[in-house]
């Protein structure tokens, strides 16, 4: 990403409310005087890929399967692991993989203006939010190394992650059980499992990760400071989002996963 696009893309997002604009000028103040660079080239690159705010190198599309967009090791692993699946008479597809921050804050400030206009407070919002949808920046999906994953599409693409439809009897029940046997032969694990006492975001059969990248890429993304990045790039409720909040965040919701993806213990 060059420097028109991300400016553009800030002043897009600004421009497309009040709320925004006052919501950032609140954050700047609760957080203190954030500098938001001119030039993005002098926050680190590896930084900006692990928010989604500049796309991989090694970012593969598949042209038969455009949703397919991962990082070349992952993005192999995949398609072989896809490919046994098949050899088995199990139809497996690749929903949501690469997502930007900019699709990520779309879906973010949409929902949190759904609860502004019932009236809840900001505080309420957030709390309403926890645990269904990532803030953006700080989703696995920015990585390019995580993907959702459902079977034959039989139903609109935006009706497909449904829990009920990977258990016993679901329409993809097959590809869940395939998943659940032989997944972490290709390196791939399921991220948020049903374990009790796991914290953070709800239960997905659907959301696995390649450890291999997934792993460096979570280490490294505890070590940044997030919170300035949301301020600057007009994040609905940013000013609640603070360095202690994002601490928090990280603790209960980048580690409440599959112990298998935590650096520490790898
Ligand atoms: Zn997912």
């Amino acid at each position: 990403m060059n420097r028109r696009t991300f400016l553009t893309d800030v002043v897009s997002t600004a421009a497309a409310g009040a709320v925004i604009l006052s919501s950032k000028a609140q954050a700047m103040e609760a957080i203190g005087q954030v500098l938001c660079p001119q030039d993005e080239s002098s926050w680190p690159r590896e930084e900006l890929e692990l928010l989604g705010l500049e796309k991989p190198n090694d970012l593969r599309q598949d042209e038969h399967l455009p949703s397919l967009r991962l990082r070349a090791r992952a993005y192999e692993a995949f398609l072989d692991m896809r490919a046994d699946a098949k050899r088995q008479h199990v139809e497996m597809y690749p929903g949501s993989c690469y997502r930007t921050f900019g699709t990520q804050r779309t879906m973010w400030n949409k929902r949190f203006s759904v609860y502004h206009q019932k009236k809840f407070s900001p505080q309420q919002a957030l709390d309403a939010r926890m645990g269904y949808l990532a803030i953006p920046g700080t989703s696995r999906h920015h990585w390019g190394t995580d993907v959702d994953i459902t079977g034959e599409i039989r139903t609109p693409e935006a009706h497909t992650l449904r829990a009920r439809y990977f258990v016993t009897g679901g329409i993809f029940e097959d590809v869940a059980v395939w998943l659940r046997y032989n997944a972490n032969t290709f390196g791939f694990y399921r991220v948020y499992t049903e374990k009790p006492g796991r914290t953070g975001f709800r239960s997905e059969p659907w959301h696995y990760s390649f450890a291999e990248s997934a792993l460096p890429s979570l280490r490294r993304f505890m070590e940044i400071e997030v919170s300035k990045y949301l301020v600057c790039a007009g994040v609905e409720g940013s000013e609640h989002l603070t360095p202690e909040f994002l601490d928090r965040y990280k603790q209960t919701f980048m580690l409440g996963i599959n112990p298998k993806l935590i650096p520490a213990q790898n």
